[in-house]
């Protein structure tokens, strides 16, 4: 018999979401575009795209979206913040008017980079997902500062910083594995969503 494919949510308020989706749909999983909390139904996973991270917050509070992100958090259900999405799941992120979803214990710092550094990319050796490097592409990136005793790192930076951390079915990248055309991070996200 034929699995149906997988119902997995991209948060598609603002940023780079239409990239999750495609890459989803390659690997033969079903990217649905979230706006709306009842969206969340049935989903079997949640990603939260990078983009503004305040921008983001804001609306997921004015569209209502929060209560139901946070339950699926709880029922165990897997979500994937990059970027603007790994804030957003942030214990604390230097900003206390900004809202944030507070799912993981970790604390980021936005912009983490300088304004010299907008963007870059590095070769990040992540165990998890084999042995051969995987292109971070960092945009305007924060970095995790802080992390919980439950949380545990899957990627470096070669200096030392930490760019990738999971907790549980919580994953969540200081990266845009969506804007490049390796599929294992996206695989492995839907390894835990089975
Ligand atoms: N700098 C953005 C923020 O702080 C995140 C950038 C991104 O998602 N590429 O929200």
């Amino acid at each position: 018999m034929v699995r149906p494919r997988r119902r997995i949510g991209v948060l598609a308020l603002q940023g780079a979401f239409r990239e999750h989706i495609a890459m989803l749909d390659r690997l033969g999983a079903n990217g649905v575009e979230v706006r709306l909390p009842e969206q969340l139904e049935g989903l079997e996973g949640l990603i939260l795209p990078g983009g503004e991270s305040t921008s983001i917050g804001k609306l997921a509070v004015e569209y209502g979206l929060v209560d139901g992100i946070a339950r699926m958090a709880r029922e165990g259900r897997p979500i994937w913040g990059t970027c603007a999405g790994m804030i957003l799941l942030a214990e604390s992120a230097g900003h206390p008017d900004q809202p944030l979803l507070r799912l993981m214990d970790i604390s980021v710092r936005r912009n983490a980079f300088g304004r010299q550094v907008d963007s870059f990319e590095a070769d990040l050796s992540i165990p998890a997902l084999g042995r051969k490097a995987f292109r971070g592409i960092f945009i305007r990136a924060p970095l995790i500062e802080k992390i919980g005793e439950r949380v545990e790192v899957l990627a470096r930076l070669p200096e030392g910083g930490i760019v990738a951390v999971r907790q549980g079915n919580l994953l969540a990248t200081a990266f845009h594995p969506e804007l490049t055309a390796d599929t294992r991070f996206h695989r492995y996200f839907l390894a835990i969503a089975s």
